[in-house]
């Protein structure tokens, strides 16, 4: 295509403090959020029809934790297909060559809200369960492709007012299997699992959180202690001993929906979950296939869902690798441009071609 042409196909617009450049067939751009990687703004898309979200990732490829954030994301987003993994519909730069390249524009299926405004307001069991089965149906289909989240907390998980709920974000999640212990990455505080917390150091604010953990739950078992190397073994014996508290201590009914007999069961159910899911040692808690059959979770129980043929991976690109800003430059700019190739005739993933292009 020439210069000129691509060039009047994009128009440039401030949005905060950032300038979004897109393709001219995004209208309305309002912000709706903002992550560690940039703005991501609502936009209604002329082609489609519909209202979509842009993500701008500004020079992704600057550093090693932008381009590996931003090239698996990629990666991940253009292979995976599930209706609780978010999904892409169009990647593009408005800069055209590589050696101009400069920001990805990520096109997804537009989200009412994130989980931190939902978890304000008070849902009953109904709408609780059914989260908690769609985020373990979007889980379990990563993990069948051996890809782990790392980073799940509310602000990456989005829902729509039908209750409808999906994944975001796939920056920290990586194919390889871990021992017990994770490799200390940087997960959000809050809402690290104990093995984070463990494989992290010693940093002032990782005590606190291990402290607080085992104040909630008590301190581990012998067991747990005996899996753990020296160094991290002895800084957990050497903490204050606490016994815990029970669950109905942790979760009371006053927490819950619990005004009628069937909420009551539900309650009770929900805190036998939690009290699955809440447990320090990794072997002993629950799975997430038995938290698909758990009471409180199976009612919604749909095989098409649960049992979503796993994506397929063609290469190595999910490996963790090590590159100069160079070579992230190119390897990104190959992704978006492979984009482009494959969705050039205005082909969808995962839906067939337009009709006139079936016909031609
Ligand atoms: P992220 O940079 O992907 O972590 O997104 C930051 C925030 O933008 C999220 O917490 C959501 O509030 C919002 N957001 C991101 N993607 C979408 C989407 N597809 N639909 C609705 N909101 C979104």
């Amino acid at each position: 295509m020439n210069k000129n042409k691509r060039e009047k196909e994009f128009y440039s617009i401030d949005v905060g403090d950032s300038t979004f450049t897109v393709l001219r067939r995004y209208q309305n751009l309002r912000p709706i959020g903002s992550g560690a990687q940039g703005i991501v703004c609502s936009a209604y898309d002329q082609n489609l029809e519909r209202n979509v979200a842009i993500k701008k990732l500004s020079r992704p490829f600057q550093n090693q934790t932008h381009a590996k954030r931003a090239y698996r994301e990629l990666v991940l987003m253009k292979c995976v297909n599930h209706k609780n993994i978010i999904g892409l519909l169009h990647v593009f730069t408005p800069q055209k060559t590589l050696e101009d390249f400069q920001d990805v524009y990520l096109v997804m299926e537009l989200m009412d809200a994130n989980l931190c405004q939902v978890i304000q307001m008070e849902l009953d069991h109904e709408r609780l369960s059914y989260l908690l089965y769609q985020m373990l149906c979007g889980i379990k289909h990563l993990h069948a492709a051996g890809i782990i989240h790392r980073d799940l907390k509310p602000s990456n998980i989005v829902v729509k007012s039908d209750c409808t709920l999906k994944i975001l974000d796939f920056g920290l999640a990586r194919t390889a299997a871990t021992g017990l212990l994770m490799t200390p990455y940087v997960v959000t505080r809050y809402y690290r699992a104990p093995e984070v917390i463990l494989g992290m150091g010693y940093q002032a604010n990782d005590i606190d959180q291990w402290n607080k953990v085992i104040e909630q739950l008590g301190t581990p078992t012998q067991e747990f202690l005996m899996k753990l190397n020296q160094s991290v073994r002895t800084y957990v014996e050497n903490r204050p001993r606490y016994a815990g508290y029970s669950f109905e201590k942790l979760f009371p009914d006053v927490l819950f929906p619990a005004d009628s007999e069937h909420n009551k069961l539900k309650a009770s159910q929900a805190r036998d979950l939690l009290s699955k899911m809440l447990v320090i040692d990794a072997s002993k808690r629950i799975s997430v296939d038995e938290a698909l059959k758990h009471p409180y979770i199976n009612v919604w129980y749909d095989p098409a869902e649960v049992e979503a043929p796993p994506p397929k991976f063609t290469d190595k690109q999910l490996e963790e690798r090590e590159h100069t800003v160079d070579e992230w430059k190119d390897l990104i700019y190959k992704e978006v441009y492979d984009w482009e190739e494959c969705t050039k005739n205005g082909v969808i993933r995962g839906q067939p071609p337009p009709l006139a292009q079936v016909q031609q």
